[in-house]
């Protein structure tokens, strides 16, 4: 294919405008060229074409850290009392709802993520599952979702010990299969990952985490969440010690493939032992600010050259969204308006999130324009009333971009939704049997409380 009449934002070392550009994308998926001259005479023949018609194309976005399984839990009831802090909202509301969920529900509840994310342009995801009562074989049907809609998603399976022993070897266990699986499959072509998931080191016994470190192959990392609220520190102190950070390092679970999502109460140590270690951290500030969690020293992180990346933790697939959120919470939480520039947010969001997934998909390259790389891509209209360049990029994204001005979104040279329409799924009736599967996923909910 060739998309010519574009506006090219190529997201290489300077963000590169390429005006009035074409890209031909070869049979592989990848891009092999792009042709600034206008002549495309010796593809025209044996190429479909695709015009522009003068819109930005620019890489497609990549999420760093969600949970499809969360996609039930938009407008459902909670029964009581309001939850007054993150570890009541665990317990009240996700430790319920993941409880819900059987085949069915991993299914559609992966399938309208992908779909929400395919509109917002969002088309990799670093995905964590949970759903104790419906393990095994969980991860295969969120991978059949991914197949067949043509995104790409490294997935796992949250190991926790709260559910029980039994539970918490299924979990383990189906870790080990699935990554097994996307080794045999050489990452089913590069639309899928994995990596070792496990909750949260204050539901884990050091007992478990070290089966997890012992059943992990090598090079595969591990994906958990870290000191999200104050509670997992107060934990792991009283448990083993050490603080969060020191007891997953002490146990093998931190590494250059193993990403920590949140860490928004870890001290200055535990962000040396990131750094030391190449570990990941992925920065969720919509879900921090709605669990009112606090935020982590994101900015502190990044200068100590920690890897920060961009995640949504469950919430809209909009990663724009969360470059706003990024942009406004530190600022208000520092009440410093010069905290967090949306340069910054461009290095986690743009930058540290393809190093990711160059790391977690086998050295995939995805999220910037240039030969060689895949063709991953967006088409947006986007009409700017100032000058737009390099420079001021990352301004334009939290200031203008908005996910309605997303017409087209490519994966691996693939149109997935094209002039607004999707194109891989039959999105009508995907959220016809969503909403039925919710509706019996709010009943097992509800359930819990009678
Ligand atoms: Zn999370």
């Amino acid at each position: 294919m060739i998309i010519k009449n574009a506006h090219i934002i190529t997201h290489d070392e300077k963000n590169s405008f390429i005006p009035n550009a074409a890209v031909v994308i070869d049979e592989k998926g990848d891009i092999s060229e792009i042709i600034t001259d206008g002549n495309l005479s010796v593809y025209e023949k044996d190429h479909e074409i695709l015009d522009a018609k003068g819109q930005y194309l620019m890489p497609s976005s990549i999420c760093a850290h969600t949970h499809f399984y969360g996609a039930f839990a938009r407008g459902m009831y909670i029964p009581g009392e309001a939850p007054d802090a993150f570890p009541a909202i665990l317990e009240k509301l996700w430790w319920r709802l993941d409880k819900s969920l059987d085949e069915q529900a991993n299914y559609y509840s992966a399938l309208v993520c992908i779909i929400d994310a395919i509109k917002h342009g969002t088309t990799t995801l670093v995905d964590h599952h949970a759903s104790p009562n419906s393990i095994t074989g969980s991860l295969d049907i969120i991978a059949k979702a991914v197949l067949e809609s043509g995104i790409r998603a490294s997935l796992c399976y949250e190991v926790t010990d709260r559910d029980g022993q039994e539970r918490a070897a299924q979990g383990l266990e189906e870790n080990a299969r699935f990554i097994e699986r996307t080794k045999k499959e050489g990452n089913f072509q590069g639309y899928l990952s994995a990596t070792f998931g496990l909750h949260a080191s204050l539901t884990l016994s050091d007992e478990t985490l070290k089966k997890a470190r012992k059943m992990c192959p090598e090079g595969v990392g591990f994906h958990i969440h870290a000191a999200e609220h104050v509670v997992d520190e107060y934990d792991s102190v009283s448990k083993s010690g050490k603080r969060v950070v020191e007891r997953l390092n002490d146990l093998g679970i931190l590494g250059p493939r193993s990403v920590v999502g949140h860490g928004v109460h870890i001290d200055a140590n535990e962000i040396f032992i990131l750094k030391e270690t190449g570990t990941w951290v992925t920065h969720q500030p919509r879900s921090n600010m709605n669990n009112a969690v606090g935020l982590p020293n994101v900015e502190s992180m990044m200068n100590a050259g920690v890897r920060v990346c961009l995640g949504n933790d469950g919430f809209s697939n909009s990663m724009w969204q969360e470059w706003s959120a990024a942009y406004l919470g530190h600022k208000i939480i520092n009440l410093d308006p010069r905290r967090m520039p949306a340069n910054l947010i461009y290095q986690m969001a743009v930058v540290n999130n393809r190093d990711l997934v160059k790391t977690l998909f086998g050295g995939l390259e995805t999220g910037i324009i240039k030969p060689g790389a895949k063709a991953d891509l967006i088409l947006l209209d986007y009409k700017p009333y100032t000058e737009m360049n390099a420079d001021n990029f990352p301004w334009h994204v939290v200031f203008g971009f908005r996910e309605s001005a997303i017409t087209s979104t490519i994966v691996n040279g693939k149109m997935l939704m094209k002039d607004r329409k999707i194109l891989c799924l039959d999105e009508e009736a995907a959220h016809k049997e969503a909403l039925e599967t919710s509706e019996s996923v709010w009943k097992n909910y509800h359930k819990q409380f009678a």
